[in-house]
């Protein structure tokens, strides 16, 4: 029988060989979460053994590798037969992705209050808002621009100025993954809303289908009621480059979303709003009710120019990933 894969593996086959997206999922789904056995190094952006968990305060994080080398007898293992984060990783394969709804609209904000906040991204605020109000979720998984824009945070928001407050967050930046672990157990919540980029929205996929009945030590599949995926082109190194996991990315939109939300193909001050599932078209037309957002179909030409430009992404994404798998094995 083949050995069990752990993090050892992980590190090889994924961080070192510059196709992790650092979405955080291996993070949050490790069997000694408890311990901060594994974190996301804030430097770097991957996963490291031991280290500071990326939501820690600088305190903590002077505290948490003695505890989790006090714990492992002085020596960073996984336990036997874990590999939790070896299964989860989605860039180790990549989840199927199911048949579902494509209906695009054109959204704005309606929300007094957001509105007179001003916030960058006031339609995903906005259907936020609408699903605390609606009570389909606790909480919502955010990414917040600490320190000027230079650290982005993963919070979790339990109301709505919360939201406000956490909008404009760089998603691409923050390996939202490990929030769930905090709204779960730091925070105790049972339903929640998860935003992300399309490679957390396959992460989180991952952990819904593989990890159910294997590795998920914590059931957080279980809690996310609603999933919103920011469109994403990639992130960028202070360099200016591309960043080497986003590089074999073949997904503009998050289509394993309940909802897509990104400016691309929408006029001045609108957003396009794709629903993926029927959870999700419950909540867009929930928010609608409510008189959270307005939104009518996007025009045809507008479809027509996001397809052609999630083609191309996925088209540069899937070249990227036979030109290294052809040089691995020359
Ligand atoms: S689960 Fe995500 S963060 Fe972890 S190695 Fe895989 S891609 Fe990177
Ligand atoms: S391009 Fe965006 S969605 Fe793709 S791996 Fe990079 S951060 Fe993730």
């Amino acid at each position: 029988m083949e050995k069990r894969k752990e993090f050892s593996d992980l590190k090889r086959d994924v961080i070192d060989a510059g196709t992790c997206s650092s979405c955080g999922g291996c993070v949050a789904i490790c069997r000694l979460l408890d311990l901060d056995f594994l974190s996301m190094d804030p430097v770097s952006g991957l996963p490291i053994l031991g280290g500071n968990q990326s939501s820690a305060t600088a305190n903590e994080a002077c505290t948490t590798a003695p505890l989790v080398r006090a714990a492992m007898g002085d020596e960073l293992q996984c336990p036997i037969d874990c590999g939790y984060c070896y299964y989860q990783c989605p860039r180790v394969e990549k989840p199927e992705l199911q048949e579902g709804l494509e209906e695009y609209y054109e959204v704005v904000n309606s929300d007094e209050e957001i509105t007179a906040a001003g916030v960058a991204e006031d339609v995903l605020t906005s259907l936020l808002a609408s699903a605390l109000a609606d009570a389909l979720v606790e909480g919502v998984v955010t990414v917040a621009d600490a320190d000027g824009g230079a650290q982005p945070e993963v919070r979790i928001a339990m109301y709505k100025g919360a939201l406000i407050e956490h909008a404009g967050g760089n998603y691409g930046a923050a390996a939202a993954m490990t929030g769930l672990a905090d709204a779960i157990v730091k925070y105790g919540l049972w339903s929640v809303a998860l935003v992300g980029t399309p490679c957390q929205m396959e992460a989180y996929e991952k952990m819904l289908t593989v990890g159910r009945e294997t590795h998920n030590a914590h059931n957080f599949s279980s809690v996310v009621r609603l999933r919103i995926a920011v469109f994403c082109d990639g992130v960028f190194t202070n360099k200016g480059e591309k960043r080497e996991g986003c590089k074999i990315c073949d997904d503009l939109t998050g289509q394993f979303a309940d909802l897509s939300v990104g400016s691309f193909g929408a006029a001045g001050g609108a957003s396009v709003v794709i629903v993926h599932t029927d959870v999700g078209k419950e909540a867009f037309e929930s928010a609608q009710h409510w008189g959270f957002i307005e939104a009518k179909p996007l025009d045809r030409s507008a479809v027509a120019a996001l397809r052609q430009k999630q083609a191309e992404k996925r088209e540069a994404g899937l070249k990227e990933q036979v030109r290294r798998a052809h040089s691995a094995v020359q």
